[in-house]
């Protein structure tokens, strides 16, 4: 390590890790078919309902958010079933080729990314494929910043033959989604994403009618990623298979932690953190990219003659702060701020600072300091509750 090297990290996954759950992985790795980790096991269970608010267990594996996503089709559909996939950006993208991948018929509700996919045509394509099985969507798409209407789809899909399925990898804990007030049907997580821990671990929440399906379905080809295996081994304490034990002590760390200030000051911390960073863009008169943006991050269009890519790098190389640039088709044309995982106030500051400078740097025309004193002004005036 060079002591001229400090980095800040301000992607939307990976995320900063906070020194107790570091400190809590550097634990040494028990073996998992000891009572020692069943006790572990069985904290780290009721926790995580906690977290995603449900009553029943919460299944998990090691792998990145993906691996819960591909779960999910593999284990909630059949080959040729029909579900509706809402496509408003790369990860709606993810869950039509996981789809096509199974062999399943994927509807799409293609929605122009930057915007929520709309209701109403949520409600007609329900209304036009009554045999449809299953709504595929994310809670936000972290490639364009948009949050999609989860709760209003909830309840269209509620007391219905559709399994709705919402991958929240970088939505749980960061604002409110709960699970079986919704009525959501399978939910997905992601460890390094809104739960401040490194990549590796990945979450499924499921409801009765989601076990169901998982039960009767013997059709879709699965080993590692049985839905069906990992319930069984839960019920004997135990997970199927090796479990990343380190990635877990630190799960149970930030569990503990989260349980400690509670859900409602976790989601008005995130609010705080996106709001300050709103405020910050628009004093400095440049424009976000998602129409409904959600709390996990924010993104910023990168103004007409400034070169994003290079934008990004002088952040990255000079300033030694990551941010995300834009994914496929937004490559160069915007820059990902996230406020996930261990990040404050501060970290805004850090973020809008580091743009102002490289704007400027690059030669872009901007009121220097605008959007980091509107930051802190509305920290100022808007109270941690
Ligand atoms: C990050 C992300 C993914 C992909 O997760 P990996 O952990 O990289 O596999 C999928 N969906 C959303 C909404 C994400 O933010």
């Amino acid at each position: 390590m060079n002591l001229l090297d400090k980095k800040v990290l301000l992607a939307p996954g990976p995320v900063p890790v906070p020194p107790q759950a570091l400190l809590a992985m550097a634990k040494p790795v028990i073996h998992h078919r000891l009572p020692e980790f069943s006790a572990i096991l069985n904290k780290i269970r009721e926790d995580l309902k906690y977290l995603f608010q449900t009553t029943k267990d919460v299944l998990f594996f090691a792998s990145s958010g993906t691996g819960a996503m591909e779960a999910c089709v593999a284990n909630l559909f059949k080959p040729k079933e029909k579900v509706i996939v809402v496509r408003g950006g790369k990860f709606g993208e993810r869950w039509g080729e996981l789809a096509e991948t199974y062999g399943l018929n994927p509807i799409y509700i293609d929605v122009t990314w930057g915007e929520a996919v709309s209701l109403e045509t949520v409600k007609k394509t329900l209304e036009e494929n009554p045999d449809a099985r299953g709504l595929l969507i994310q809670a936000h798409e972290t490639s364009t910043g948009v949050k999609h209407p989860v709760a209003e789809i909830a309840a269209l899909t509620r007391n219905t033959e559709v399994l709705l399925v919402v991958d929240a990898i970088s939505a749980l804990g960061v604002y409110p989604l709960p699970f079986d007030e919704l009525g959501i049907d399978a939910m997905v997580a992601g460890s390094q994403k809104s739960l401040a821990l490194p990549p590796g671990l990945s979450f499924v929440a499921l409801s009765d009618k989601a076990w169901q399906r998982v039960e009767e379905n013997n059709e879709s080809p699965r080993y590692y990623f049985d839905f069906r295996k990992e319930k069984k081994a839960l019920a004997k304490e135990t997970t199927a298979f090796t479990p990343a034990v380190s990635l877990l002590y630190g799960l149970s760390e930030i569990l503990n932690r989260i349980k400690e200030v509670g859900l409602p000051s976790l989601f008005a911390h995130y609010k705080r953190l996106s709001e300050a960073c709103r405020a910050g863009v628009k004093a400095l008169g440049l424009e976000l990219f998602a129409k409904t943006p959600c709390e996990a991050l924010t993104i910023i269009k990168v103004p007409e003659g400034v070169d994003g890519l290079k934008l990004m790098k002088l952040m990255r190389e000079k300033y030694q702060v990551t941010m995300a640039g834009g994914q496929a088709k937004l490559k160069g044309k915007v820059v990902r701020i996230a406020h996930l995982g261990y990040q404050g106030p501060l970290d805004v500051i850090v973020a809008l600072a580091t743009f102002e400078m490289a704007l400027t740097e690059l030669g872009y025309k901007i009121p220097l300091g605008a959007g980091v004193a509107a930051a802190q002004k509305y920290f100022l005036e808007t109270e941690e509750e």
